[in-house]
């Protein structure tokens, strides 16, 4: 062995198998990154393969061919091309399954041109009998030269076999198993001629597709070797063809059919799923089951979580000496981290269902079913999920438009997610709708206030989609888009693949989005609990010297509340408040709101802990009336009028709708698309918004 550590390239279809393969092989030692500058998965594991020999595996996206037609393509061709990439593989392990074998043969046959030692692994082995495949493996070896591991990573079989293949590499034959040149062979004994020393498809690649290669002059080759574009395409073409030739005569001799047991119950399957009427009424049935459990069964988890960390908060409050470092550990660096993991079950949750969904197959059906409707909208059937389970939360929502493959659709996805109404304006709604909506019945049973809650779902939804509408039309993004769904056969979900998407997922959340969520807690924290001037300095003896000149008589938590509303009022928040107070007066807010809005960036929850606090309602009553009770009591100090009135109170609804008031939000999308630039257009696009319509409302309202 030359190496101690062999560099493979796992390649294949998509829906092959290659994930369960690449896990089979791999295990828990993995690592997923970004290419560097673009938005494509790099997954890559270390796998044994014996006590001295270790094998690096490159998981490559999911690829139909080697014509570069997306971006994932892309990524496969241009690694595959370069020698002198640092991934550059040793051997090509191509994955195809049992069932689409010929379709899949294609890819295969393209590496093999690359001259690069390749073994084919036939996956999901365990389906030939139920499927009456027979297979003659040393036929297929010989005559598509090369080695084949049959493989099942569902029954573990096979797998200590293609082990074996890989560590004895060198001994494959890096002969093609047939040669593009003869479908011109006047046109590439020219290119040959003059490029001797390059291979002879790599230069049909150059020329035919537009990827970059380094080392290569594209422009060169190409302005020597010119044809049109149709005589172009009429090649590409001819060499498909020779290509499914050469698998068809393969197959004839390699494979047998039983075509008695191939056809089966899944077309009956698929006609229930993508039917007209029942497939959408089986759908939404699922969405709601999801729904419920991110709704309603993580809160338990939650809530667990939240009060763990409470408790964590106060014991290094009691526990540490008192001081700023206590303070910055109970109240910034505890809350922060609980902010991140407060969001797991959630993610985990979601991913566990969306794993699911896509191992059995079927979210390839819902895609089918819901990409007519969305595609209008310049998003993709697949999108329909981040958007419902946004309604939980926008942070798993936008992690779950990650399987959309389409970059500009995806992107779109991200952008728009955050419209939908997530859990955490609940709290801000239910008590600004109390406030200004009367408890009225319409038509004798419908609720006023739930009718108003209804409507701002409906709107939070219906920007989603408006915005995904004008993206599409405005995003000049070149992703050229074809609809290929491919229908897989059903199959149970394999338990290690779905455990490891999850894990994955979390784990992403947590390295990549939570440090943003508790960098910006931190700071947030510092802006509310300090500030410079001595108001801020000595509230405390100047809240008792207030009351002692108004000869009010408090006992000592109520005038920690006091206290603890003057700290705020004089924070640097506080003047951050009163700062906007002109740009947010035609909003009908005055600076306590102000305050309020600047802190629920963190959260939007928030906006109800923090008025709380102005108003100073601690804990020490039933807090909820009472906030209820101080907001619906509080008056201009000039005017008389109630602030909490029914145009303020609309324009604020209108401005948590569609206000960007989430920093965990900002954080994932930075992450999700890798670069600034879209969080930031983001936070201007909907803050801008939110502000214009929540101006507009209060000025016709007021
Ligand atoms: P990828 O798209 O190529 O990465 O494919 P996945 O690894 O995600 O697998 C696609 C589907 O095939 C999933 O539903 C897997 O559970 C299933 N699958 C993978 N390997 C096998 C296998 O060996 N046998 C069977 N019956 N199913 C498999």
């Amino acid at each position: 062995m030359s190496s101690n550590l062999i560099k493979v390239a796992l390649i294949g279809n998509p829906n092959v198998g290659k994930t369960s393969v690449f896990n089979e092989l791999t295990g828990l030692n993995q690592q997923v990154g970004n290419y560097p500058g673009i938005t494509v998965e790099k997954k890559q594991g270390v796998c044994k393969l014996s006590d001295s020999v270790k094998a690096k595996i490159i998981d490559l996206p999911g690829t139909y061919s080697l014509n570069a037609s997306s971006i994932d393509e892309n990524v496969v061709i241009e690694l595959l091309l370069n020698k002198n990439d640092e991934d550059f593989p040793n051997v090509a392990v191509v994955v195809t399954e049992v069932e689409n074998l010929k379709r899949n043969l294609l890819l295969f046959t393209q590496i093999k041109d690359l001259e690069i030692p390749t073994i084919l692994v036939i996956n999901m082995a365990d389906r030939m009998q139920l499927k009456g495949i027979e297979l003659n493996i040393p036929i297929l070896e010989k005559e598509l030269k090369t080695k084949i591991a049959l493989v099942s990573s569902r029954k573990k079989i096979g797998i200590e076999n293609l082990k074996n293949l890989i560590l004895n590499y060198e001994t494959l034959s890096t002969e093609p198993c047939l040669h593009a040149s003869s479908i011109d062979p006047d046109y590439f004994n020219n290119l040959r001629r003059a490029f001797p020393n390059q291979l002879l498809y790599k230069l049909w690649l150059v020329i035919t597709q537009d990827v970059n290669f380094l080392n290569l002059d594209r422009n060169e080759i190409k302005s020597s070797f010119t044809k049109s574009h149709a005589d172009l395409k009429r090649l590409q073409q001819k060499e498909t063809i020779k290509r499914y030739q050469f698998i068809n005569d393969t197959l004839k001799i390699g494979q047998k059919i039983d075509v008695s047991k191939a056809s089966d119950i899944r077309a009956k399957i698929d006609r229930i799923l993508t039917h007209k009427i029942f497939g959408y009424v089986i759908f939404f049935g699922i969405l709601m089951l999801i729904f419920q459990f991110l709704f309603d069964w993580s809160s338990i988890p939650m809530d667990f979580i939240d009060e763990t960390f409470a408790n964590f908060s106060s014991l290094a409050k009691q526990n540490l000496p008192a001081g700023e470092f206590t303070n910055l550990i109970s109240e910034g660096i505890i809350p922060g981290i609980g902010g991140i993991v407060i969001f797991i079950p959630q993610i985990a949750f979601l991913f566990l269902f969306i794993s699911v969904l896509e191992e059995s197959g079927y979210m390839s059906r819902v895609v089918f079913l819901m990409d007519k409707i969305m595609r209008r909208f310049g998003l993709s059937g697949k999108s329909i999920v981040p958007l419902i389970s946004g309604t939980a939360c926008a942070i798993p929502a936008i992690m779950g438009a990650r399987n959309i493959e389409n970059w500009k659709e995806r992107l779109i996805t991200i952008l728009v997610t955050p419209f939908t109404t997530c859990s955490a304006r609940l709290p801000v709604y239910a008590i600004l709708i109390s406030l200004i909506i009367p408890e009225k019945r319409v038509l004798g049973f419908l609720s006023l206030q739930g009718l108003t809650l209804m409507t701002l779902y409906l709107l939070g939804f219906g920007m989603a989609i408006f915005s995904a509408f004008i993206l599409n039309k405005y995003l000049k993004l070149n992703c050229k888009s074809y609809f290929v769904v491919e229908m897989p056969s059903y199959k149970i979900p394999m338990f290690k693949n779905v455990g490891i998407n999850v894990l994955e997922k979390t784990r992403a959340f947590v390295t990549g989005a939570g440090k943003i969520i508790l960098a910006l807690s931190i700071i947030l924290w510092y802006l509310g609990s300090h500030g410079l001037s001595d108001d801020f300095n000595n509230a405390e003896k100047n809240v008792v010297a207030e009351l002692q000149s108004k000869n009010i008589k408090l006992n000592p938590s109520l005038i920690e509340d006091k206290v603890n509303a003057y700290k705020l009022e004089n924070s640097y928040i506080g003047y951050m408040g009163k700062t906007i107070e002109p740009v947010i007066k035609p909003l009908g807010y005055d600076w306590k709101i102000g305050v309020a809005v600047v802190s629920s960036f963190a959260a939007r929850e928030v906006f109800v802990g923090t008025l709380a606090t102005i108003y100073s309602v601690g804990s020490h009553s039933d807090e909820e009336t009472t906030i209820k009770n101080r907001m619906a009591a509080e008056v201009h100090p000039i005017t008389g009028n109630k602030v909490f009135n029914f145009a303020t109170g609309i324009s604020l609804l209108l401005f948590y709708a569609f206000a960007m008031q989430c920093i965990s939000t900002l954080a994932i999308v930075k992450k999700e698309t890798n670069s600034w630039k879209w969080p930031i257009v983001q936070l201007v696009f909907m803050s801008g918004f939110a502000y214009l319509t929540a101006l507009i409302a209060y000025q016709v309202l007021k």
